[in-house]
């Protein structure tokens, strides 16, 4: 009969020594938790909860830009989007993806005018959704093969786009290596009906055979969604610095913050 007692004595020895081991660690690491969420909170909160809408442009039956060895636009910037939304997620960033396959958003529908209006349903899902950011990724072709970098466009006028759009374009120029392209306005159809701050991104240039290769490569397309990713964080740190995440509340629309 003792054997088992002494058995159990020591269990619960070990149990409670465990407690001891399993408190000692909890309460060791709130000084740290509390040290280090001052500091952190500010930009944590001005970037967790927010919602961002990113474009693949093209799709489907509108291969975009080809380049000059044949890479197609469409695969690219979903490619890109794809991994930009996993950056994004990361950092407790809510998404929205207007397309995560091969396809445009007229699929199985005849339109009349089918770009048009794949661009409008594009603009609608994206104004439904109350995003905080939109961000539309393209590639760009030009006659000349020597033109090469990424470049961002806003719409003109609105003020909030080009803040988003001079954040990302800063960080590309960063991140990518020289390219003394700024963000420029454009009057383009996809900035035009979208609602929240947005921004067009022109990854690179296919018709440069360097870069267009550089754009296939999935490790150059990875540093690509990190500078756009860090680009937005840069512009909602500053956008809604000191505001706690908007739980429930849209963006406000472009211009209006
Ligand atoms: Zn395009």
């Amino acid at each position: 009969m003792r054997g088992p007692l002494i058995i159990v004595v020591r269990r619960r020895h070990l149990l409670l020594a465990l407690l001891a081991l399993l408190a000692g660690v909890v309460l060791g690491a709130l000084p740290l938790v509390a040290r280090v969420r001052p500091a952190a909170a500010p930009v944590a909160d001005a970037i967790s909860g927010r919602i961002v809408a990113i474009d693949a442009g093209h799709g489907g039956p509108d291969p975009g830009a080809i380049g000059v060895s044949g890479a197609r636009e469409k695969d690219i910037t979903l490619a890109i989007a794809i991994k930009l939304e996993q950056l994004l997620r990361r950092a407790a960033v809510y998404t929205l993806m207007t397309r995560t396959g091969d396809h445009d958003l007229v699929q199985g529908e005849h339109a009349a005018h089918r770009q048009r209006e794949d661009l409008q349903r594009r603009a609608a899902l994206v104004n439904r959704s109350g995003a905080h950011v939109f961000v539309s990724l393209h590639a760009n072709s030009f006659p000349s093969p020597v033109w090469s970098g990424a470049q961002t466009f806003y719409l003109g006028g609105e003020e909030t786009s080009r803040r988003l759009a001079e954040a990302i374009q800063q960080s590309l120029v960063a991140k990518l290596g020289p390219n003394r392209r700024q963000a420029r306005p454009a009057d383009l159809r996809i900035l035009r009906d979208v609602e929240a701050p947005a921004a067009l991104v022109e990854v690179g240039f296919l018709s440069n055979p360097e870069e267009e290769r550089r754009l296939q490569d999935p490790e150059y397309q990875w540093r690509v969604a990190e500078a756009i990713a860090d680009g937005i964080f840069a512009f909602l740190a500053a956008q809604y610095a000191g505001e706690p995440t908007s739980r429930g509340r849209p963006g406000g629309g472009r211009g209006g913050l």
